[in-house]
Parts: C-alpha cells; structure tokens; sequence
C-alpha cells in the first residue's frame, strides 16, 4: 500500500477537527445567505420531495453562480414542484407518442419528446451545459418507472442508479436531504482543503482529488453532515475566495497552515515535516514551483497548465421578412439532439475554415442558405453586420454575423432540420443560447 502523505497535509488530531466543525458550523449558523433550496431542505417533510428539492439546486448550481441560478431553480421548482411531476409530464409524451398532447399534430417521430425538450431547454436557456436539464429529466423518469417513486437513500446508491448523479452530487443529496454523514467535494472545497493543509501538487490530479475526498469524508461533521457540507462550499463561495481571500474574517484561520505560513514565512513545524518540500511528497507544490511569498494563500491550490481553447469560426444568418401582422420575423433552425447547445435554436449557422476571406465566406453561406429556401441566393444581398465573440468552456468562439432580407414566401423544407420563424419577442422567449442572444 502507497505511504500515507505526511502530517503537513492531513487532520490528524481529533481535538482539532471537533474544533473546526464547531468554527464552521457557529460561523453557518450567523452568515449563511437564504437560498429557496435550502429553505426547501429545512422545511420539507416528505424525504423524496426534499432530495427532489436539493437534487435540482446542485445540478444547476454545477457550472453556475448562485445568483444566477435563484430565479432559474423558482421557476423549475414552480412548473416542476415534485419528481413525479416532472417524470409524469416526459413520460405522457414518450408513451403517447406522435401528435400526442402536448406536442402537435404532424409531429414527426423524431420529435416525440420534442415539446416537453423544449419547455425543458426554455426554462434551462441562459444556464449554459444544456443536456443537465435533459439529464435531469431522465433521471426522474428512472426512479417513477424503476424504483417506484422512491429516490435511492445513500449517496452510494444515487451514484449507482441515477444516470447523470455523479460522486459531487450524491453525496450533497444524500447529506443535505437524508443526513448521511458523507463529505462532498467541489471547487469550493478543493480550494479550503487544499489551503488549509498546503497541499500544492496538482489539484485536478487523481493522486490528490482521492486524498481531499478521503479528508471531506473524514470532517464531516457526524450530527449536521448537510450543513457542514453547505458551509465548506459557502466559505470557499463567499470567504476562501480564489483571488482575494477574507483571512481575517474567517472562521478556521487557526486551523489553515496556508494562512500560518503566510504570517510566519515558513511551514507549520508538525513533526514529519521534514518530509515534506523536500521533493517526492506526493501533495506538496513541484519543486520547480515553490512557495511564492508574494501570493501568499493563494499559492494554493496549483492546477497544470489549462489547454488551450479550441478555436472556432462560425458563419451566421439573420434571415428577416416581414410576417402577415406586420412585424419582422426571422428563421431559426433547431441544432442536433447531441453535442455542444443540443437542441436548442439559432439562426441558420455553418462552421467557417480559419481565414476564409470574406468573399469566400459569402459564397459558402449563400450555397448553405439556398438548401434552406429552395432558392439560389445572391452574394450582393448578404449584408456584414460584424462579429460576435462567446467563449465556452473548451471553445473560443467568433460568430460572424450577415444579414438578409427577403421579400416574398419562402417554403422551407420539411427533411431539413426543425425550423420555424418567430417574431422579436418570440425568438428571446424560445429556447437560444446566450450565444444567440447576443447577436440579435
Ligand atoms: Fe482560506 Fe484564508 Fe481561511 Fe485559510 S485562513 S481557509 S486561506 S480564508
């Protein structure tokens, strides 16, 4: 078996870690910010609608601020209140099937989940990571159809049955709803843990993603897991934050060696130490990047270097006319059920080759929009109305972006992907990404 990792990075002492639980917990209880998740957890007696409750919070708030997802989470929470309403809704329609109410007549087979997809996409719209919604909803057909109703009570089992729980999620659910005293692991938590104990090699390494899971489980306070857990992530979210952190204020600064080492200039003596900085201690900083005085605690935690963004060149369309009330209308066209904004709207769009003048461009986005119209398009009419630049996670995206007028009816082609055109205000109300959004 590998050597444990030297006392510098481990909470070895009990005495300690019943101190800082109780730190933690008393600093919680004072600061905490009101979120309708928790209000949901604190209130709600039925334990299925109370995971149901925090299971929505955590698979929003992956990816997303607080801020942001609190109005999103009423929303759902409103059209959505319980897991069986959500799975009853996408079951009616996977076993209706075609022209089923809710979606219309003429639906065509592919698009048997289509209306529930998009209420779904819609209220998921401006969240970012789409297929969590879609995910979400699988999940909730999952447990009314297998496991009659029931949400899995341990945070071993969510992981097991549900698709899309993963180890972060089931062990929130399981501690926040049911009370099982399991640690949880997020961003947040990487950076407390990894500051607390200077635990400066790789942080997105396995090495030491196991060893900081192996310590949450350890913290965990036995008789409040749930709020131990929230106030692990609430510290890292509004105190242990990554660029300037609040050490004064904090509530277990007697317990973090960054913080120590920082006032003192050098490591907290503990007696394996010497182990430690010395090269071959698997969780200290490499020893080509030491300890640099001048960012003090936020020397930790170190990540290796990101990849680079891939980047991206997209030709984009925005094809008006103008609709028999009077208002201009414009085309949009659905993206593919899989792969980056699955199935959400945006205007007739083809990936452009790195350089391609802006000639050449005219003419690969007129031979893409004459397959739309059934009709050739001249070059002259594509109006350059400029670029727009998004940056996804792993993507750096330019959309460039023309317009088009038309006059007359256009007849657009069924075999070709879901289109349809919508109005200003329809087209903001519609399931488009934050992308999209920008370029109207
Ligand atoms: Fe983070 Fe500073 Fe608190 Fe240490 S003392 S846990 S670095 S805020």
């Amino acid at each position: 078996a590998p050597a444990p990792p030297p006392a510098q990075h481990l909470f070895n002492d009990p005495a300690e870690i019943e101190a800082l639980r109780g730190n933690l917990l008393a600093w919680y209880d004072k600061c905490r910010r009101d979120l309708p998740w928790r209000t949901l957890a604190a209130t709600e007696q039925d334990a299925d609608r109370r995971a149901y409750a925090v299971w929505v919070s955590e698979v929003m708030l992956q990816q997303t601020q607080v801020a942001t997802v609190i109005d999103y989470y009423n929303r759902w929470m409103q059209k959505w209140p319980t897991l069986q309403a959500l799975a009853q809704a996408s079951l009616e329609v996977s076993t209706a099937g075609i022209g089923c109410s809710p979606c219309p007549p003429g639906s065509s087979s592919n698009t048997r989940l289509c209306v529930l997809e998009q209420e779904v996409n819609e209220l998921w719209a401006g969240l970012g990571y789409y297929s969590r919604g879609k995910r979400l909803q699988e999940a909730a057909r999952k447990v009314v159809s297998e496991l009659a109703g029931r949400v899995p009570r341990t945070a071993e089992d969510l992981q097991k049955l549900l698709p899309g729980v993963g180890r972060y999620t089931a062990g929130a659910i399981a501690s926040i709803s049911y009370g099982q005293a399991t640690g949880v692991v997020d961003g947040n938590v990487i950076r407390v843990l990894c500051r607390l104990r200077c635990i400066g090699a790789d942080s997105s390494s396995p090495a030491v993603i196991d060893q900081l899971w192996d310590m949450a489980n350890a913290l965990v306070d036995r008789s409040r897991p749930g709020d131990f857990n929230q106030a692990l992530m609430e510290l890292g979210a509004t105190v242990c934050v990554p660029k300037a952190p609040l050490c004064g204020e904090c509530p277990v600064k007697q317990h973090c060696r960054a913080w120590r080492r920082k006032l003192f200039g050098k490591p907290t003596p503990v007696p394996d130490v010497e182990n430690c900085g010395v090269g071959g201690c698997p969780l200290c900083p490499p020893a080509a990047e030491p300890w640099d005085s001048s960012l003090g605690v936020t020397n930790f935690p170190r990540k290796a270097a990101k990849k680079q963004p891939r980047v991206v060149r997209t030709a984009t369309c925005v094809l008006e006319r103008r609709g028999c009330r009077g208002a201009l209308e414009y085309l949009v066209v659905q993206r593919p059920s899989s792969g980056l904004l699955a199935g959400l709207w945006e205007f007739p769009s083809l990936p452009l080759a790195q350089d391609l003048q802006e000639e050449k461009q005219r003419e690969v986005l007129a031979d893409h929009l004459q397959a739309w119209m059934g009709k050739p398009v001249a070059t002259g009419g594509l109006q350059f109305i400029g670029e727009i630049i998004h940056i996804f996670s792993h993507i750096h995206q330019t959309y460039v972006i023309y317009s088009l007028s038309l006059d007359g009816d256009v007849t657009l082609d069924p075999a070709l992907s879901p289109s349809r055109w919508v109005t200003e205000e329809e087209f903001h109300a519609s399931a488009v990404s934050t992308a999209m959004k920008k370029v109207l």
